[in-house]
């Protein structure tokens, strides 16, 4: 048995227990929701109201040049790369995920159109990302191609000779289960297929290493374990041996080589560059700035190896609490036990009961972990084979051994006194 006091002294002797006073945390909460919205970096306030009155306010227009806003994208990139295994150079912090998808999806069906142009299925996961199934049906659409969506375990089977890209998302957003990046590319590649990865729950999160693995196209989200506040600009990268093959469809001025000529005429910026579009958000840039500058210390040059250790260590103390602690409450896992095949957050689901005695109650057990300082998220299950989720983040910036205590100790309580079933817990809200 886990007690709190092995807890505290998991967190007393934890090497990376300081890293957490890089943030501003609310008092009275366990954050563990750092996977759909990181916390703040102490310095984002300050960096950001320095951009508003001085760079903004006296530097005005001059700042382009003086205060670096131009090369915000390039500097961000190079900030976020060696955290997912990509050289200097060669990825950009802009626009959103799901912006950066369109334009790489774009890419790779080009790519396949020259390269193997029988090929006309792109192939993904039915249980990824809505936005990433979205824009790929749009583009599947708008190029003649077919979105064929299967099971994880279906993936290696489905690989056939009518496979043009394979579009996947690292880690999970429901389950946290995790692709072996290397593996699964050798595959696609193997079956004579691109690969596309999402790393939006996967970068500050996991160890990620795009270049070994041989990944063609990635895009990441800068708002989630980077810390680089609502709406942080997201990013994209392309392995070099074909970043250049070309354009993007989203061929705006930013990703023009001499943008500064005015020429009637596109012709693309060498390498990653021509994957910006137009102007950037300065303002979110400089918070994912502070966001990204946190892990200077947690992740020396890009290696994440002891966040990782932690990450996994809060994450199993997790697993093993629940189990320890809320047994006969009807919870099961949806996330791998095995640590190669799992993320940094763990999703507990809970039995299905009709509709009409509240569903699986998940939702509302969640509300109630909420106004009691403990934050996750619900995410909705389809009703057959996918069921209702509690998501709880593990940051491992900022996120200790105590915490998974309370946390528990909290799911507990809101289990056994049943106070999930009060009727304002069980009220929907816009955003869950
Ligand atoms: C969070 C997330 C996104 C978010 O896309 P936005 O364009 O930032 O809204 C996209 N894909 C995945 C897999 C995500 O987890």
């Amino acid at each position: 048995m886990i007690t709190l006091a092995d807890c505290q002294q998991r967190d007393a002797t934890d090497p990376l227990r300081t890293l957490r006073d890089q943030f501003t945390l609310p008092a009275g909460v366990i954050y563990l929701d750092g996977n759909s919205l990181g916390v703040l970096p102490n310095t984002a306030a300050a960096r950001v109201a320095q951009v508003v009155t001085q760079e903004w306010g006296q530097g005005l227009i001059r700042s382009w040049n003086t205060a670096g806003w131009f090369n915000m994208p390039q500097r961000m990139g190079d900030k976020i790369a060696p955290l997912i295994g990509a050289g200097p150079g060669e990825v950009v912090a802009t626009d959103t995920t799901s912006i950066n998808l369109y334009k790489v999806l774009s890419a790779a069906l080009h790519m396949a159109a020259q390269d193997a142009p029988g090929r006309k299925t792109l192939l993904s996961e039915r249980s990824n990302f809505p936005t990433d199934l979205y824009m790929a049906e749009a583009l599947c659409q708008e190029r003649g191609f077919t979105l064929k969506l299967v099971e994880p375990e279906e993936i290696a089977a489905s690989l056939n000779a009518d496979v043009a890209v394979l579009m996947l998302t690292h880690v999970n957003y429901r389950t946290g289960a995790m692709h072996d990046m290397a593996a699964v590319s050798a595959a696609a590649h193997a079956a004579g297929a691109l690969v596309v990865w999402d790393l939006a729950h996967s970068a500050g999160a996991v160890p990620v290493a795009l270049k070994t693995a041989g990944a063609n196209f990635a895009v990441g989200c800068g708002y989630k374990y980077l810390n680089g506040g609502p709406g942080a600009p997201a990013f994209v990268w392309v392995n070099p041996q074909h970043a250049e093959r070309f354009w993007q469809p989203l061929a705006g001025w930013w990703g023009h080589a001499t943008p500064f000529d005015f020429t009637p005429d596109y012709r693309p910026a060498p390498g990653i560059n021509r994957y910006l579009c137009g102007t950037q958000p300065i303002l979110s840039m400089a918070a994912l700035e502070c966001g990204l500058d946190t892990f200077a210390a947690a992740a020396p040059q890009g290696d994440m190896r002891a966040l990782r250790s932690k990450s996994l260590a809060l994450t199993d103390c997790f697993m093993d609490l629940v189990d320890e602690r809320c047994s006969g409450f009807g919870l099961g896992l949806a996330t791998p036990r095995e640590h190669a095949q799992r993320g940094s957050q763990v999703s507990l689901t809970r039995d299905n009961a009709p509709a009409s005695s509240g569903g699986s109650g998940a939702f509302a057990i969640m509300q109630a972990l909420i106004a009691r300082g403990v934050i996750g998220d619900f995410r909705a299950g389809d009703g057959q084979r996918h069921l209702d989720i509690l998501r709880f983040g593990f940051t491992p910036l900022y996120i200790g051994f105590e915490d998974v205590w309370h946390a528990v100790e909290h799911l507990r309580q809101v289990l056994e006194t049943r106070e999930w079933t009060r009727p304002e817990f069980n009220q929907k809200h816009s955003v869950t």
